[in-house]
């Protein structure tokens, strides 16, 4: 059963010896847009998680299906652990991960991207947002039954390549994604960055996220908190908060707690 969050959570987060924070983006730190290329990242967001990085002992990585360079672009800080593409691709200080099979599909992702702007033509409401390693087909401004039509013929487009197990779709909030067939997901990339940071050290890993790609994230941080971001009964997270509002009001106590701690 998820429950609201609790303080005692909270407290757990405040006091931990090292907390590795890792958060979805869109959703989840910044509110949705009704074209995703209007999205902002709020500034005060901003502003809490760079003081947040900058204390001893935490640490913060977001992990979106943005592509990198997007994702690095939009949150706007330096220094923290970026993951792009559901954790495709990996920045983690200077270094640069890309997974293998990611690589291996980027030719196929530039066919598939190159069908999908032809299909876009008939739905001009529609937004095709290419991430290399991924393809994020957005369909917000869609009436239902034209939403219904474009996601036949973008499945029907996309079948013989989902067959051959080349390419995976997954739906998310008013988005299909195109990725390659990778056994690859945001629950990977946690489990990449943990065993990277925190191999053989204590540390308390929380996952924030709001989307159905954030699942594999909660199931991965089993031994930590995992938030889910607006009610779902279909979550395998512990708690939820209510908005991303929360998630900064939520940020807000782990960072004057967290300073209050190193003070001493
Ligand atoms: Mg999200």
């Amino acid at each position: 059963m998820t429950r609201r969050l609790t303080s005692k959570q909270i407290r757990r987060m405040i006091e931990a010896p090292n907390l590795f924070l890792m958060l979805d983006c869109d959703g989840t730190l910044a509110p949705l847009a009704r074209h995703y290329e209007k999205a902002v990242f709020p500034k005060r967001t901003r502003s809490i998680l760079g003081r947040i990085q900058s204390l001893p002992d935490s640490n913060i990585a977001i992990i979106s299906g943005r592509e990198l360079a997007g994702i690095r672009k939009f949150a706007g800080m330096r220094g923290l652990i970026y993951a792009g593409n559901h954790g495709l691709e990996i920045k983690a200080g200077a270094e640069k991960w890309i997974h293998p099979g990611a690589k291996r599909a980027l030719r196929l992702m530039k066919q598939l991207a190159f069908v999908l702007r032809g299909l876009l033509e008939y739905f001009p409401k529609a937004g095709l947002e290419d991430k290399r390693f991924g393809l994020s087909l957005h369909y917000r401004l869609l009436s239902r039954d034209r939403a219904e039509m474009l996601l036949f013929a973008v499945r029907s487009a996309v079948q013989p390549f989902v067959k051959a197990h080349r390419v995976s779709i997954q739906k998310g909030k008013k988005v299909l994604e195109l990725r390659p067939y990778v056994n690859w997901n945001k629950g990977s990339a946690v489990r990449w960055l943990l065993k990277k940071y925190y191999r053989g050290k204590e540390v308390l890993p929380v996952f924030i996220g709001d989307d159905e790609t954030d699942e594999k994230a909660f199931r991965a941080v089993a031994r930590g908190i995992s938030i889910r971001v607006g009610r779902s009964a279909e979550t395998c997270a512990d708690f939820f908060v209510g908005s991303h509002r929360e998630v900064q009001n939520l940020l807000r106590r782990i960072l004057s707690g967290r300073e209050a701690r190193s003070r001493g």
